[in-house]
């Protein structure tokens, strides 16, 4: 088993409010080889799975199994694995941060990566054990980054596409269904209005500790409107485009057809001015030629702020924040 990747990683803290328990789901890091009994294997369609596991834990591996399988319809717009992964089931919470090389996230039940993820035994996620709904809906979002990244990558280069947080987490929350966990649109343009000067999409790292929550929010939110507005099979072709050979920003212009500045003003304007209202969502643009290299003249933001901004209601999830580091 092959670990990818040093030292680039991104979190996701997202509240499950099931039973007051939060859950964080995560992305990627490089982690050590685990130990760990032999696997087990599930082969599917869309990729080749293993499964390591205590024997204490053969119940909890078999929900994380179901969760593998149930996750392929909606995963299956990504595309297929090209590389097995492997799924790791730790016997406890310390196990898993061992494993992540992360310590103090309380909230994280799970850390994904090229062709691994570590998952915390959801026998332990709460006094009673997780559901099997709720095993879904974090197996869903971690095979997203995994399947993201061998989209759009090979084992040896994953690290190094610069793909944005707002990009992998947005992805990832958007194939999860999990809207209903981030702040909403109303909220972010809230947000926007009392910090004008914030920018929780280009900028996200710089807000990780202090506006968590907005961040993943935005993430979010900038993938849906993404995929509304230019569609799954452009979204589709930024991955092909970095897996033959560019970076995020080369792949995003090349499929998409303008530059991710532009991208991300465009949708800080639509939240600012609250384009959402109402379902005023601009049509999507023409697909671009060949030799298109960006749109030009991209609308900007207002020089100044709405007359007046509401005050900024907390959002109804408030993720706890790791620290981003390294
Ligand atoms: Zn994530």
């Amino acid at each position: 088993m092959r670990v990818g990747g040093t030292g680039r990683r991104s979190l996701l803290p997202a509240l499950l409010s099931l039973l007051g328990t939060t859950l964080l789901l995560s992305a990627c890091a490089a982690a050590p080889k685990k130990a760990a009994e032999p696997s087990a294997t599930l082969a599917l369609p869309g990729g080749e799975f293993r499964f390591e596991h205590s024997a204490r834990d053969a119940q909890a591996a078999d929900m994380v199994r179901r969760a593998v399988e149930n996750a392929f319809p909606r995963l299956a717009r990504w595309g297929t694995f090209q590389e097995p992964v492997t799924l790791v089931i730790h016997p406890n919470h310390a196990a898993l941060e061992r494993a992540a090389r992360r310590s103090g996230y309380d909230f994280l039940r799970a850390w994904a990566r090229y062709e691994q993820v570590e998952v915390q035994s959801p026998r332990t996620w709460t006094r009673a054990g997780a559901t099997q709904k709720q095993v879904d809906e974090l197996l869903l979002h971690e095979l997203t980054h995994s399947l993201m990244w061998q989209a759009s990558a090979t084992v040896s280069d994953w690290t190094k596409k610069g793909i944005p947080l707002w990009f992998s987490e947005g992805m990832a929350s958007y194939t999860a269904g999990q809207g209903y966990r981030v702040p909403s649109l109303e909220d972010l343009s809230r947000f926007l209005h009392d910090h004008p000067q914030a920018d929780p999409l280009a900028r996200a790292e710089s807000l990780y500790e202090t506006e968590n929550a907005t961040v993943y929010g935005a993430a979010h939110h900038a993938f849906t409107f993404l995929m509304e507005r230019y569609g799954e099979r452009r979204v589709r072709r930024v991955l092909a485009a970095m897996r033959g050979g560019q970076d995020f920003t080369g792949g995003f212009l090349e499929a998409i057809g303008l530059p991710v500045d532009a991208f991300l003003r465009d949708f800080r304007r639509y939240v600012y001015l609250r384009g959402f209202k109402g379902g005023r969502l601009a049509p999507p643009p023409p697909p671009p030629r060949p030799e298109v290299r960006g749109v030009p003249g991209n609308p900007q933001l207002p020089a100044s702020p709405a007359p007046h901004s509401p005050t900024s209601a907390p959002p109804d999830t408030t993720p706890e924040a790791p620290s981003p580091t390294s």
